[in-house]
């Protein structure tokens, strides 16, 4: 029979590698709890008109890139969830959180994204966005708070040299008080932007601004900036941001180019990168998203949030050689010197694993050499090997691998031993 074989930009995390994985997960939840962030999980799947509304027509996630499900029983037009904000103010909306008393809302998120994109290093078609998202506060000190979020956790796992790079994409008015200009601009130089871009001036010019293409970047290097344009409220919000950010010594820099995928976005956009990272140097992105609730039925509540990838942070701690302290190994390997003390093992190692011992024991009937190996391979911390004069006077010798230390201890009183000398 043929092998099947994984889909295309899609990966197993075995054993070996899920405990960089656990570790991460770990330190994003209590992140989350130190910033008062709660978890909320909405389903893998959602109706495709709220992405379309949600995310907004004229993104390369609705346009390109998403998953559409279907089953022939069902009429329901459904999609593989491409982002998490969509389905958070959804819930948000239809759980009326707007009602609760604890406001703002503060909520996170942790689990996989599906986007059909082409796959490359740090870029899959199902990776893990864990993402926090602040509704029901227009106060900039809430921008600066998820933005540090973010930092915080790529700080705490010991990455170094990122930077913030932060914007204001102004109100849907601004925008299109700078969109006439931009316009002007961008008709100009029409018939040379690439095609993408040509189809971008009528649906969503600003988004001409943030193509990677080198021409287009060139041609539209002296376009009016959003930040020209923008209104005195937008302008002050953005300053105390700012100021915030400046507070917590988070440093950034001002990139009026730089506008962000995603169609909701208002007034704070941000993207944290870390320098040389190949082609993909963007770890996290985020931002305002004042019109989304109202957008997606609910009361006109502002927004802010941020999603990042553990698959693009796994990358970049790789490429800066960062070593996360993860543990590997058991606490104790249990060797026997007959097949008479297998069931002494066994039950020994049932009571070890009550008392919170991760212990192992051999069920290969290897020779007592090649259980010594295992326990070696298993990296445990203890071994104890139990013989044939031992399981006549009920004891074991515990050997501590490290130092060779051994000793003969009662079988009793193995569990509550090595459980007190794991401390
Ligand atoms: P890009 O410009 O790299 O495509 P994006 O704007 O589509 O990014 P967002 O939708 O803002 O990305 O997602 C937030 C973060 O999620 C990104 O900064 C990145 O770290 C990560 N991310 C996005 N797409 C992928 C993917 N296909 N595989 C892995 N991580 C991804
Ligand atoms: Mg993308």
């Amino acid at each position: 029979m043929a092998k099947i074989q994984i889909p295309r930009g899609t990966q197993d995390i075995m054993p070996g590698t899920v405990e960089l994985w656990h570790y991460i997960e770990a330190k994003a939840r209590d992140l989350c709890r130190r910033f008062n962030y709660h978890e909320i999980r909405t389903p893998l799947f959602e109706s495709t008109e709220l992405f379309q509304r949600g995310v907004g027509e004229t993104t390369d996630i609705v346009e390109k890139e998403m998953y559409n499900v279907s089953n022939p029983r069902s009429e329901d037009a459904l999609t593989l969830r491409p982002e998490g904000t969509a389905g958070v103010v959804r819930s948000y909306v239809e759980n009326k959180l707007y009602g609760s008393p604890n406001q703002p809302v503060k909520m996170y998120y942790l689990g996989p994204m599906f986007r059909h994109e082409r796959p490359q290093a740090g870029r899959y078609r199902q990776f893990v966005q864990f993402g926090a998202e602040a509704i029901g506060s227009s106060d900039p000190a809430i921008d600066a708070e998820v933005i540090a979020l973010a930092m915080r956790l790529y700080q705490e796992l010991g990455l170094t040299g990122l930077s913030v790079e932060l914007n204001s994409v102004g109100t849907l008015e601004d925008r299109a008080n700078h969109r006439k200009h931009l316009l002007e601009h961008l008709n100009g130089v029409r018939d040379q932007l690439c095609p993408d871009c040509q189809s971008r001036i009528d649906r969503n010019p600003l988004r001409v601004l943030d193509c990677k293409n080198e021409t287009c970047k060139t041609l539209t290097k002296d376009a009016p900036s959003i930040l020209e344009y923008l209104s005195d409220e937008s302008a002050a919000h953005f300053e105390a941001v700012k100021a915030y950010l400046t507070e917590l010594g988070i440093a950034y820099t001002v990139n009026p180019r730089m506008v962000r995928g995603l169609d909701y976005y208002t007034q704070t956009a941000f993207e944290i990168k870390m320098a040389e990272i190949g082609a993909v140097e963007t770890l996290c992105g985020g931002g305002r998203y004042n019109g989304l609730v109202a957008e997606l039925g609910g009361d006109d509540m502002p927004g802010i949030g941020f999603a990042l990838s553990i698959e693009r942070l796994l990358l970049a701690l790789e490429k800066q050689g960062v070593q996360l302290p993860v543990s590997v190994g058991i606490d104790c390997f249990v060797a026997i010197q007959t097949p008479d003390a297998k069931s002494a093992a066994f039950r020994l190692v049932d009571r070890l694993r009550s008392a919170g011992v991760a212990a192992e024991l051999d069920y290969l009937d290897r020779k007592m050499k090649a259980q010594l190996k295992q326990a070696d391979r298993l990296a445990a911390r203890f071994t104890v090997i139990i013989g044939e004069s031992e399981l006549a006077s009920g004891t074991a010798v515990l050997k501590e691998m490290a130092t060779g230390e051994q000793q003969e201890i009662k079988l009793d009183e193995l569990p509550a031993v090595i459980a007190s000398r794991l401390g």
